[in-house]
């Protein structure tokens, strides 16, 4: 009605923040493989646009001579009034094509980027890419091809599908968009409501009910320590043993729950999750000290462990055939039994969600012990799992010391797996105390142990330095180095050292430390006491083993380190070598690529790495021999994605398949072959009956 609505045709990708975003919802996204694709795809909005003249006030963007012919074509034909519709060309790049279009009487705007300089910059180095690209229109047209061979209709290429396939089946929960004011205000608003819920008390939750608990534990805020978040009861050996008796007595209701009811539960918590991200976010900021961007991509990440466990037991229900004549073989999955889940601090929400609910939905009886100082998250998780209907004994929450209350159920006879994520001694003493048969035992356990890193990000002579040094930067001072895939060495050619190190000084300067809960802080403070003590000790020995490039002071009175950088490190220093899990970064020469390789492997940990190399035979080589789990080419090396980026490691980083893979919940599983004879002559009657 009224005034035509103005429709912008352009071609290109534009990768820009909507587009982003809009790929990870999972409505269809045709992104073209090919230009020619491409061509044709912009002549039929072309043809629609202009046939809707009326509603529609068509914008031709194209330099491409043969896709503003048809346009004019197209209006002609339709005798569309010449102020219906504009073409455009960019200023500089159609001068000529914009006077040939304006003397056959079309209106032509010709348009030019206006503002700041730097987007400005990488707007023009985008647009020379593209144009200088083989199958540009205008190279071609440079090259003098004949006119006919320019202005031909595009060819599909019948050998290549039209749209890049949609190889991820499984959309991830996008994160929350702080660019947008309403949404800052929001989460801001509600950290505010949840400090005034801060010092409540919270309880274990055994067989369907809250309990009381003798001894309690309080969590503070490592931003500001006097603040208490909560107090936590522990449970005691006999609890935790009622708990393992009590999970005994729902397993077989459980693992005869249907797939899709336990399916169904999952996908609840994760609506939940959605409901209370910024309230999760909050309680992450004031009891782990994380910076907000990053607590919310891990509400993101434990939405997506409940979505995508669900599906894949989905995917792994009912059995598979491998039949013969005169034979049935069936091969199907069944639940293991109880299962002890015990996580770490460091991603106090997504951790525990994906190994309980993978757990969960596998059939099993799962016990959940946390992590003594993210508790009260803990608490929240088990909360959400409750509110999504999980059956009473079935999942349990279990805070408890680690050394008396989890090494204890580790040896429990009656525990069938334990899945752990944490230290590489806890998680050694794990997999020590399981391997030995209790009396009573009639089973052998299972360990999944995600265990620590020493992760290295080689960095060669054909680097983007300032991609490189943002990525280091991120990698290794992001949740203040206390990521299990934290970069904690970077490894660079000598060739490119100094340069390197100087931007990564001046970079690693700018960083702002201080209390989480601040809109402006990139590094908040180290979870307790203990760990900043730990921290300060292996910085003393690194200033030994090497030469400061740059130390940030640590702010008061929280538990902060300032992010330090140590160059001139030898590869097998202290520093170097042990996992630190703090803002402390190692810097090693090496004189050529081979010795970068060599050192890169030189640790007792495989779990992440990065290379940042414009060199395809150094990607190549890195991807070959680059010994870690996770490998990062020209990129940051944290922040996995669920079943993008399955993660975890192995040599001591761990033993089991990775989460948010297509493997993991085998591990929660016990695979049965059935195998009948079917050559029978009828059945028998049983004897004696009637
Ligand atoms: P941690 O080993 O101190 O504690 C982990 C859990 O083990 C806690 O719940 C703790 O209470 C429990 N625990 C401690 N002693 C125990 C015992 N004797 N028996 C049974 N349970 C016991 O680890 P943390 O400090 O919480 O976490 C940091 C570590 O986790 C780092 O080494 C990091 O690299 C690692 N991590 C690894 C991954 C991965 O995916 N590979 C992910 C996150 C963290």
């Amino acid at each position: 009605r009224g005034t035509p609505v103005t429709v912008r045709l352009v071609k290109g990708a534009y990768w820009d923040r909507e587009t982003i975003r809009a790929q990870q919802h999972d409505w269809p996204q045709p992104v073209y493989n090919d230009k020619a694709a491409t061509d044709v795809n912009f002549e039929r909005l072309t043809r629609l646009l202009l046939e809707h003249h009326e509603y529609l006030y068509a914008a031709i963007g194209s330099h491409n001579v043969r896709s503003q012919a048809l346009a004019c074509a197209i209006a002609e034909t339709l005798n569309i009034p010449p102020r219906r519709l504009e073409m455009q060309v960019l200023y500089g790049m159609g001068d000529k094509l914009a006077k040939a279009l304006a003397k056959r009487g079309h209106r032509v705007r010709v348009y030019c980027p206006y503002g700041e300089l730097l987007p400005g910059m990488s707007y023009l180095i985008r647009r020379l890419l593209e144009n200088t690209a083989n199958s540009s229109f205008l190279r071609q047209n440079l090259e003098n091809r004949p006119i006919e061979e320019l202005i031909a209709p595009p060819q599909l290429d019948p050998q290549k599908p039209e749209f890049a396939p949609q190889s991820l089946p499984f959309a991830n929960a996008p994160d929350s968009d702080y660019a947008q004011g309403e949404i800052r205000d929001r989460a801001w608003q509600t950290l505010s409501n949840v400090r005034q819920q801060l010092g409540q008390s919270y309880q274990p939750w055994i067989n369907g009910e809250f309990v009381s608990t003798q001894g309690t534990a309080q969590s503070l805020n490592p931003s500001n320590p006097d603040e208490v978040v909560g107090t936590v009861g522990l449970i005691s050996i006999e609890q935790a043993d009622e708990a393992v008796a009590t999970a005994k007595a729902a397993f077989s209701a459980w693992r005869q729950t249907p797939v899709a009811e336990r399916a169904g539960i999952l996908r609840k918590a994760a609506e939940l999750m959605e409901q209370r991200r910024h309230e999760l976010n909050a309680w992450m900021v004031l009891e782990v000290g994380k910076p907000l961007r990053e607590c919310d991509g891990e509400v993101s990440e434990a939405i997506d462990f409940c979505r995508y466990y669900a599906s894949e037991m989905e995917r792994l229900q009912g059995e598979t055939a491998y039949d013969i004549p005169g034979e049935t073989n069936r091969y199907h999955y069944q639940p293991r039994g109880i299962s002890l889940i015990i996580s770490p601090w460091n991603f106090p929400l997504a951790i525990p969600t994906g190994m309980t609910v993978a757990s969960l939905v596998a059939g099993n009886c799962t016990l959940l012990k946390p992590a003594e100082v993210s508790s009260v998250i803990a608490a929240q998780l088990a909360q959400i799992l409750i509110e999504a209907g999980i059956p009473k004994g079935v999942f349990q929450f279990i805070p408890g010391k680690g050394s008396t209350v989890g090494a204890h159920l580790v040896k429990h006879p009656d525990v069938q797996m334990i899945t752990f994520t944490g230290s590489q001694e806890v998680g050694c003493q794990i997999y020590r105390d399981a391997a030995l048969l209790q009396p009573g035992q009639k089973h052998l356990k299972r360990v999944i142990a995600e265990m620590g890193g020493k992760n290295g990000i080689i960095i060669d002579e054909s680097a983007d330095l300032d991609q490189a040094v943002a990525g280091v930067v991120q990698s290794a001072f992001g949740y203040s180095g206390q990521k299990c895939s934290a970069c904690s060495r970077v490894i660079v050619l000598e060739s490119v050292y100094e340069t390197f190190v100087e931007r990564l000084t001046e970079a690693v300067r700018s960083l702002n430390v201080g209390d989480a809960s601040k809109p402006g802080t990139q590094v908040g403070p180290v979870i307790d006491a203990k760990a900043q003590q730990r921290i300060r000790e292996y910085i003393a020995q690194g200033k030994q083993e090497g030469t400061v490039a740059v130390e940030l002071a640590s702010p008061e009175p929280g538990y902060f380190v300032g992010p330090i950088v140590i160059t001139e490190v030898a590869p097998e220093a202290t520093i170097a070598q042990e996992e630190i899990f703090g803002p402390v970064l190692a810097v090693l020469k090496v004189a050529d690529f081979d010795e970068a390789l060599r050192v890169a492997n030189d640790t007792n940990y495989a779990l992440t790495g990065g290379i940042y190399s414009r060199t395809p035979s150094h990607i190549d080589r890195a991807m070959a021999e680059f010994e870690v789990g996770n490998l990062y080419v020209n990129r940051g090396i944290t922040g996995a994605i669920v079943s993008r980026q399955p993660f975890g490691g192995f040599k001591l980083s761990g033993v089991g398949s990775k989460a948010g893979g297509p493997d993991y919940l085998l591990q929660f599983l016990e695979p049965r072959t059935i195998t009948e004879n079917i050559q029978r002559h009828g059945f028998a009657p049983i004897e004696g009956a009637e």
